[in-house]
């Protein structure tokens, strides 16, 4: 089937403190952007892919993307190369998540059927987890999330203070790229406008989809804080 991913990146990054968007703080000589968009246009499943970043980002971001495929070009063909994906279509994001999202699917060519939703900032997931999120929406999944074990004690707190302590045993953290049979995922951004859903597996959940899971990995982390961006450097050097 025909995969292509949506990769957002319009956020401001605020809580990052980095004085500019989170996509375009560099890590290791290069963009988040340049890390995450290199994952996706490399793997052999995705054969579009589509960056939303801030509008006034759109030029910049296009140029960073325009040199990692030409980089490409000489390896096009070649063993182990087959996957290459295009120059991605860079379009301006919105004022939410939800936005940004809803802008990169109308910018999907007529032909996609399963489309895979990313945050930039999880700029270094590996290419398992992008394999299996396809391979489970090949094997029929409307909705595919990859998860990890949630390893803190989680409470609940309200405006008493805190809550009692919720049993992790139950619990999963939600990573990216989560992917959807395409239908699926149109239907859920057309009937949700202006909800503030924070993934995109909730939106379709209130259309009754059921959601799959697969296993996520620690390298998917949400660079967040400016203390991620001492354990992206790790990573980014020993993937
Ligand atoms: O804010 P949060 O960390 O949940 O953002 C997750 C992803 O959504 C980030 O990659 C961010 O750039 C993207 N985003 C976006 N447009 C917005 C807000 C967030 O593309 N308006």
């Amino acid at each position: 089937m025909i995969v292509a991913a949506v990769l957002v990146a319009a956020g401001s990054g605020s809580r990052l403190a980095a004085g500019m968007p989170k996509a375009f703080v560099e890590v290791s000589d290069r963009t988040l952007l340049e890390h995450a968009a290199e994952r996706f246009l490399s793997h052999p499943a995705v054969r579009d892919v589509v960056v939303v970043v801030p509008a006034e980002l759109v030029d910049p971001a296009t140029a960073q993307l325009a040199e990692i495929v030409d980089g490409y070009k000489k390896l096009r063909g070649r063993p182990g190369f087959e996957g290459l994906s295009d120059m991605p279509s860079v379009v301006p994001g919105g004022s939410t998540r939800q936005e940004s999202v809803f802008r990169g699917l109308t910018a999907l060519a007529e032909d996609v059927e399963l489309v895979l939703v990313h945050d930039v900032a999880r700029a270094f997931v590996p290419a398992a987890v992008i394999g299996r999120v396809v391979d489970a929406l090949e094997a029929g999944a409307d909705a595919v999330v990859p998860t990890v074990p949630v390893t803190d004690t989680l409470r609940s707190v309200g405006p008493d203070g805190l809550g009692p302590t919720v049993d992790r045993a139950g619990l999963v953290a939600v990573q990216t790229p989560q992917g959807f049979r395409r239908p699926v995922l149109d239907a859920a951004h057309s009937s949700a406008a202006g909800s503030s859903a924070t993934d995109d597996a909730s939106l379709v959940e209130s259309d009754d989809v059921r959601v799959v899971a697969v296993p996520g990995a620690s390298e998917a982390f949400k660079v967040t804080v400016p203390l991620d961006l001492a354990l992206a450097e790790v990573v980014a050097n020993r993937v």
